[in-house]
């Protein structure tokens, strides 16, 4: 029997990655919100890899923490290992990456849920969304509840009829052995919404005490930890090793002999999986002339002796899973505590959203995370902030907040899925953004802080936080330009010392620290009146420094695309009414509705001839009003 249960602003289903950070950002902006999730173990969990973060990852983190969200700070608190990777090369690509306590990354993240003025955590299964003339108006639980509301954001990731497969064998069932959400998506449907199946996939988990980590290398983090929210400038913290070996011929000839047992090459699994995170078979088959694929040995916690075997993910029958495994150099003996295993899931087509990720077809009904196609917990998660901060902006009757390519990989992230729209699942890549320079994880807060600040989601501390580092910044880098070094013998003996080229006058330290064999500790030793800056200043200061070149480049590079994506396009036009378009151009803007002509220059199908059309019309159009 279906009753009224109760009112607020904003419902959030689900209580994952990207429902974590919807819900904290809508009742952070003051809206009364409920996060409803089928299990609250559910909240926050890392049901594949235990690590946050990675090349392109890590940059999403770092935004999201710009912005005002929750997985930056939630990571610093539960880290058991931290690095940064790529060093060596340029700062575009540097990206920091943690291993997680998993256990600790859950309580932690579900204690903020529950510590969060105005906001309500529930345990429950929504079975149906409630529309009413054509706007989202409330969900319906599963034991006849009723909830209504302004808003609803939908974040279910991996539960819509989800069902796993370890070999022949395959159940109903959500990760780790939850219950799948089997309702939902036929109200989905019913709203018109077309789903599609796609499925990924994670290697067993093995007991610690099992592992002869003598024949494993130690793969420990860094011994500077540099953490992941701007809001923590030191960390001190005991780290614990990761664990490297190798696959072998034996296991490959293990893995070949039983392919036909793998649910994924037998046809069992419909569902589309991730290019960029093979099974082992995937790896086996796709890459038949390598002898051996890296496996790196995760803890998954200090809480638990649970072992993440990266690089080991497989849907074959759970016999071959332990021969395979004990092929690989230090699992010889070793016990698997979970089985590895695929999951198939429903999800939506992501060109079916506008670029505030609200539904073409439903108002107010928003969509985040992997039901919109993507795959991890940065890009859920990025999309979680953005879905709840439009919310607001929908409930305010404001315009939405879009973060365009050149402003954020959220924003890259987001309009990728919504115009190019994505097959198999979407993982963010550093290749994907063509103003990397622009958008390093070292600048997150100078890009998105000011924006969070007026939206009204990030707080006063951050926001002066912020603004006094920009002008420490700012003053020291006008006092770089001014301080002039001259050729003095200490001078001299220092630069040569550092093998950098004498000088015959004077230099700006500006320009000495352009120097790649300079950098600012140098600066600091040849010039006492260094003010006191701490490691993001100096960071910053260095980087745009030495980088500045590159970086005025890009600058202009991504001023020409805000031109493009600067001039908008009507909702209401109708291409197919457009003389001069071709056939496949109109039909891809009618379906995708663009928001601006740099947006519909990005539709596959969509030539820049069409793009021409389109400009002569937009001007014919505004002449004649
Ligand atoms: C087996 C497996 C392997 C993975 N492998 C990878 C990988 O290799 N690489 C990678 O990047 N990512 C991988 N992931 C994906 C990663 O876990 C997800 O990307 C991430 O968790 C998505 O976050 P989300 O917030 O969208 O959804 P989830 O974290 O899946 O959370 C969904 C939430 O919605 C709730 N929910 C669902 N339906 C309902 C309903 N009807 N009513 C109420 N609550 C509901 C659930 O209880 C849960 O709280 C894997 C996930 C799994 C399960």
């Amino acid at each position: 029997m279906k009753f009224l249960a109760g009112h607020y602003d904003v419902i959030v289903i689900g209580g994952g990655h990207a429902g974590c950070e919807a819900a904290l950002a809508t009742a952070r902006m003051g809206f009364s919100t409920a996060i409803f999730a089928i299990s609250l173990d559910s909240i926050a969990m890392l049901a594949c890899n235990p690590s946050i973060g990675g090349t392109s990852k890590g940059h999403l983190v770092r935004e999201i923490d710009a912005l005002g969200g929750e997985m930056g700070i939630n990571t610093d608190k539960t880290f058991i290992q931290i690095k940064m990777l790529n060093t060596a090369k340029g700062p575009a690509v540097h990206s920091l990456r943690a291993q997680a306590d998993k256990n600790l990354y859950h309580a932690s993240m579900k204690k903020t849920l529950e510590r969060q003025e105005n906001l309500w955590v529930r345990q429950g299964e929504v079975v149906e969304i409630i529309t009413k003339g054509g706007k989202a108006s409330g969900v319906l639980l599963s034991t006849g509840e009723v909830y209504t509301c302004q808003c609803v954001i939908v974040a279910t990731g991996v539960y819509l009829k989800s069902k796993i497969f370890i070999g022949e064998f395959s159940q109903n069932s959500g990760p780790s052995g939850l219950f799948p959400a089997n309702s939902l998506s036929k109200s989905l449907e019913d709203l018109g919404f077309k789903l599609r199946r796609f499925k990924t996939g994670t290697p067993a988990r093995v007991n610690k005490n099992s592992i002869d980590f003598s024949k494993t290398i130690e793969q420990p983090g860094d011994d500077i930890i540099i953490p992941f929210s701007f809001m923590n400038m030191h960390i001190e913290k005991e780290q614990v090793p990761c664990y490297l070996t190798y696959t072998n011929k034996k296991t490959h000839e293990i893995i070949t002999e039983n392919i036909d047992r793998s649910p994924m090459y037998s046809g069992q699994i419909e569902g589309t999986g991730a290019r960029y995170c093979p099974s082992i078979e995937d790896k086996v088959v796709r890459f038949a002339g390598k002898d051996s694929h890296q496996i790196f040995l995760e803890p998954e916690g200090l809480t638990t002796d649970e072992v993440y075997v990266q690089g080991l993910s497989t849907s074959l029958p759970i016999d071959v899973q332990l021969k395979m495994y004990r092929t690989v150099p230090g699992l010889e003996n070793v016990q698997i505590m979970r089985p590895a295993y695929a999951i198939e899931y429903d999800c939506i087509d992501p060109l079916e959203l506008k670029q505030s990720l609200e539904s073409k077809r439903i108002d107010g009904l928003f969509f985040a995370g992997q039901i919109n196609g993507s795959s991890g917990y940065e890009e859920a998660a990025g999309q979680g902030i953005i879905a709840g901060i439009n919310a607001v902006q929908y409930i305010r009757g404001e315009p939405p907040l879009i973060l365009d390519r050149s402003q954020a990989y959220i924003g890259v992230l987001i309009d990728d899925l919504t115009t190019k729209g994505t097959n198999e699942p979407y993982r963010m890549m550093t290749s994907r953004a063509e103003y990397r320079l622009l958008l390093r994880q070292d600048n997150a807060d100078m890009r998105l802080t000011e924006i969070g600040y007026e939206i009204g989601l990030v707080t006063e501390d951050r926001y002066d936080f912020y603004m006094k580092k920009m002008e420490n910044i700012e003053r020291e880098m006008k006092r770089l330009k001014s301080v002039f070094l001259s050729p003095t013998d200490e001078v001299l003996e220092y630069l040569n010392k550092k093998g950098s080229a004498a000088i015959r006058s004077g230099i700006s330290l500006y320009d000495l620290l352009k120097r790649p064999e300079i950098d600012y500790s140098d600066i600091e030793k040849l010039d006492g009146d260094t003010p006191n800056l701490n490691r993001q200043e100096i960071e910053q200061i260095q980087v745009r420094i030495k980088y500045e070149g590159y970086i005025d480049k890009q600058i202009k590079q991504a001023e020409r695309f805000k031109k493009m994506e600067g001039k908008l396009l009507p909702e209401d036009i109708s291409y197919s009414d457009i003389p001069g378009l071709r056939i496949e151009a109109r039909q891809k803007l009618d379906k995708i509705k663009p928001r601006s002509i740099g947006q519909a220059s990005r539709i596959s199908g969509v030539s820049p001839a069409d793009i021409s059309v389109l400009l002569i019309y937009l001007e014919k159009k505004r002449r004649s009003r």
